[in-house]
């Protein structure tokens, strides 16, 4: 039986989480949770989990929960989640939190030498060197979530990374993947919102949408992996049925398949080496699908995944930049004070301003972070 402690229980990924915990109650038992705000959903998990300890974003969220649970152990923020990370019941750290909050709580967890599922994928665009290197250091696995870089790990199974020529990402093209340019103007939150694949949180949905998330993912390739930028590629697929590819020196190229479900990658985490059934999931069906389709990814059409390699190849304290004016960027989006496509527009200023510090440490690194939301919330005042 391996205890879980879930970082965002209240989110999509903590949800289908939620679910392989309760299709495997042999094998996992939920330890412990953190979620934000959502007192509601957390509820109605803490009634059907019963976690032993509970994280909430604030204060005010803090007292809400105390007034309609009896659980008086009840921690706040980042201390909290850096606290249920390592706790020594917990196995397995499951990071699905939405943005770069759940990085110091990985860090610590990695030198707690504790198993990590990782879905927050900004926790390694904006500090993958520590990270990595903690990783590699404390011998710790760090197994990805995302379903393209769960596919990329299952390609790499017992391969030798000096084989490996290039990663190939494939991206389904987000929610306006058949619009031009110009027809992005004037969209709305809810057509962004409206993926055409996949069910996600909001960031997530419309980074997918601005190709952002493609370029969060080809630097997250980049640490899990540890390959250069100039051997990630990336390929439109609107199917998303291959989840992403590794061809090798041999030009041999190997992808992984399957129904777009993300309870799949998650058990993997939670399971490697080994699988267990996921019968809940549609078999995958080639015939009924017929054709697979791939085409070039245009950089003109989507700046922001331009923006993403260009800052991994710069590295530093510029992808930390890139993460933060991204999530204010979406976050004012959503709020309807920009339009959709002023949020490639203050990413490129926020990067055009900073001057890059190299090899960061991680004071360095929350305090760029910081000056970089002030900096890109100061632009439309
Ligand atoms: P959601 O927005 O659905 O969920 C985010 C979760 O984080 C919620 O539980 C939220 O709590 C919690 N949260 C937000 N801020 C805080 C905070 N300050 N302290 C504690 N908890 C907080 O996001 P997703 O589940 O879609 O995504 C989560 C991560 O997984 C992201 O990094 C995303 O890129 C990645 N990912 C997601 C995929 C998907 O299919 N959804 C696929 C691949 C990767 P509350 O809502 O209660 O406020
Ligand atoms: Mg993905």
């Amino acid at each position: 039986m391996k205890k879980i402690t879930l970082l965002g229980a209240t989110g999509s990924i903590g949800i289908q989480t939620l679910d392989v915990i309760r299709n495997h109650p042999d094998k996992f038992k939920l330890y412990a949770i953190a979620f934000g705000q959502n007192v509601e959903h957390a509820l109605s998990i803490i009634n059907e989990f019963n976690p032993k300890r509970i994280v909430v974003k604030n204060a005010a969220t803090k007292q809400k929960l105390e007034s309609l649970i009896n659980q008086h152990h009840i921690y706040i923020g980042n201390e909290g989640m850096i606290d249920i990370s390592v706790d020594p019941e917990t196995d397995i750290l499951v990071n699905a939190v939405m943005g770069s909050v759940g990085l110091e709580a990985t860090l610590q967890a990695i030198r707690a030498k504790k198993q990590i599922a990782i879905a927050n994928k900004e926790t390694l665009v904006t500090a993958g060197h520590l990270i990595m290197s903690e990783a590699k250091k404390h011998k710790v696995d760090l197994l990805p979530v995302d379903s393209e870089h769960s596919a990329i790990f299952q390609c790499l199974n017992g391969e030798r990374r000096a084989d490996v020529s290039q990663i190939i990402l494939t991206a389904s093209g987000g929610s306006f993947r058949d619009k031009t340019r110009a027809e992005l103007a004037d969209v709305t939150i809810t057509d962004a919102l409206n993926h055409p694949n996949w069910s996600m949180g909001a960031k997530i949905t419309v980074d997918s949408a601005t190709m952002m998330n493609k370029g969060l993912e080809v630097i997250e390739a980049h640490w899990l992996f540890d390959v250069p930028y100039n051997q990630i590629d990336v390929v439109l697929h609107k199917e998303s049925v291959i989840h992403s590819m590794v061809e090798f020196s041999d030009r041999s190229v190997m992808a992984q398949l399957g129904t777009p479900d993300m309870r799949v990658p998650i058990q993997y985490a939670l399971t490697y080496p080994m699988r267990l059934d996921l019968p809940q999931t549609k078999k995958l069906n080639l015939i009924e699908i017929g054709k697979l389709h791939f085409s070039k990814m245009d950089f003109e059409r989507f700046p922001c995944l331009r923006l993403a390699f260009e800052a991994g190849r710069v590295g530093g304290t510029m992808t930390t930049v890139l993460n933060a004016a991204n999530e204010i960027a979406v976050d004012l989006f959503l709020q309807g004070k920009i339009s959709f496509l002023e949020i490639e527009t203050l990413i490129e200023r926020a990067l055009d301003q900073h001057k890059v510090l190299n090899n960061p440490e991680l004071k360095t690194i929350i305090e760029v972070d910081k000056q970089t939301r002030k900096l890109v919330e100061s632009y439309i005042d």
